[in-house]
C-alpha cells in the first residue's frame, strides 16, 4: 500500500450559526498544531481531515460551495460536523437563515438537519456548546446551544462540547484528533457538561500563578496592581481550564497573566452569571448534560431553574 493510501480521510462538516467569526480566528491562529495540519495536512499520522464547507476559508461561494456541503450530507460515510454559533428559535427561528441547496431555511433547522446524518458533533465556542453571548438575558432571539437543540427535537447524536470566548485553538484540534483517532467520546472523556476532561478538567484557580496571594490573602485592589484579582471579580474559582499552563497567543499569554480578573467564558453560566465582568458573584448551579452510559449518546439537558422559575 502506497503512503498515499495509507491516510484516513476524515469527512468534515463547519456550519457557522450566530456567531461572531471569533472561533474561527481562534481556530486559524493555532500553532502546534497549525491550521494547515488540519486541513492540509495529517491532524494526527494517517489522518486527513477533509474540510468539505467552511463559508469563510473555503474558496468555493454559492451553489457550488452548497453543492458540496450536499454531496457530503448524502454520502453514506457520514462526516464530523462542527457547529460554531448559537441557534436562534424565537419568531420560527428567522433571526438566523442558512443557505441550502435549492434555497434556505432557519440555521435552526439547517443545525438539525446536519447533525442528523453527522457521525459526531462538535460545538466550538461557549455559543455553540452552551448558548453563550447570544442567548444572554433577555436573549430576544431565543438561542439555544445544539445540545439543547439536538435535545428538544429528540435527535440523539455523539456531542462534545468545546467551549470558550475562544476556545484555544488546541482544545479544538486535540478533540477533533482524539475523535479521529479513537471515534466518539466516552462518558468518562467528558464532563457533566459535555467538555473533554483533558483540557477542562481542572479549576483554573488550582492552576493560577497568583494562587499563593489568594491563600495570602494579598488582593489588587485595581487593575494593573499586583495580587490576586479575586476582588475585582476574577472568576477563577469556578472556572475549568488550563488556560494558566497552555496560554493563549501561541503560548504567550492568558486574561490573569495580562492583568484581567477571569471572566468564566467557558463555563454554561457565561455570561448572565459572569456579570458584572468586575464584580464578585456567587457560585452559579450549572445546566447537566446526561448521556447514555453504553453509547456516550446525548439524551437530556437539565437547566437549573432560575429563582424567579423555583
Ligand atoms: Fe484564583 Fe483568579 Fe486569584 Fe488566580 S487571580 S488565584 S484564578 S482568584
Amino acid at each position: 500500500m502506497g503512503k498515499a493510501e495509507s491516510v484516513k480521510e476524515h469527512p468534515a462538516v463547519w456550519f457557522q450559526a450566530s456567531a461572531c467569526s471569533g472561533c474561527v480566528v481562534a481556530v486559524l491562529n493555532g500553532a502546534a498544531p497549525t491550521v494547515r495540519d488540519l486541513v492540509v495536512d495529517q491532524l494526527a499520522p494517517g489522518h486527513h481531515v477533509n474540510l468539505r464547507f467552511q463559508q469563510t476559508i473555503m474558496a468555493a461561494s454559492g451553489e457550488t460551495a452548497l453543492q458540496i456541503l450536499g454531496a457530503t450530507e448524502e454520502a453514506k460515510e457520514g462526516y464530523l460536523l462542527v457547529v460554531d454559533g448559537a441557534l436562534p428559535t424565537a419568531a420560527r427561528g428567522l433571526f438566523g437563515r442558512a443557505a441550502k441547496k435549492g434555497g434556505h431555511t432557519t440555521m435552526h433547522q439547517r443545525a438539525l438537519e446536519l447533525a442528523a446524518k453527522a457521525s459526531l458533533v462538535i460545538a466550538v465556542g461557549t455559543c455553540a456548546s452552551y448558548g453563550g453571548i447570544h442567548a444572554a438575558e433577555p436573549n430576544p432571539t431565543g438561542c439555544v446551544s445544539i445540545a439543547e437543540a439536538l435535545n428538544a427535537a429528540g435527535v440523539s447524536k455523539p456531542l462534545i462540547n468545546v467551549p470558550g470566548c475562544p476556545p484555544h485553538p488546541d482544545w479544538f484540534t486535540g478533540t477533533v484528533a482524539q475523535s479521529l483517532l479513537f471515534g466518539a467520546p466516552s462518558p468518562s472523556d467528558v464532563d457533566p457538561v459535555g467538555r473533554p476532561r483533558r483540557f477542562f478538567g481542572r479549576l483554573l484557580h488550582d492552576l493560577c500563578p497568583r494562587r499563593g496571594e489568594f491563600e495570602a490573602h494579598k488582593f489588587a485592589s485595581t487593575i494593573g496592581e499586583p495580587g490576586c484579582l479575586y476582588e475585582l471579580g476574577c472568576k477563577g474559582p469556578w472556572t475549568h481550564a488550563d488556560c494558566p499552563e497552555r496560554g493563549f497567543n501561541h503560548g504567550v499569554n492568558w486574561c490573569v497573566r495580562a492583568g484581567s480578573p477571569c471572566h468564566g467564558c467557558v463555563e454554561p453560566f457565561f455570561p448572565d452569571v459572569s456579570c458584572p465582568i468586575y464584580e464578585k458573584t456567587g457560585l452559579p448551579e450549572l445546566p447537566r448534560l446526561v448521556r447514555d452510559q453504553d453509547s456516550g449518546e446525548l439524551t437530556a439537558v437539565l437547566r437549573p431553574k432560575s429563582s424567579e422559575e423555583a
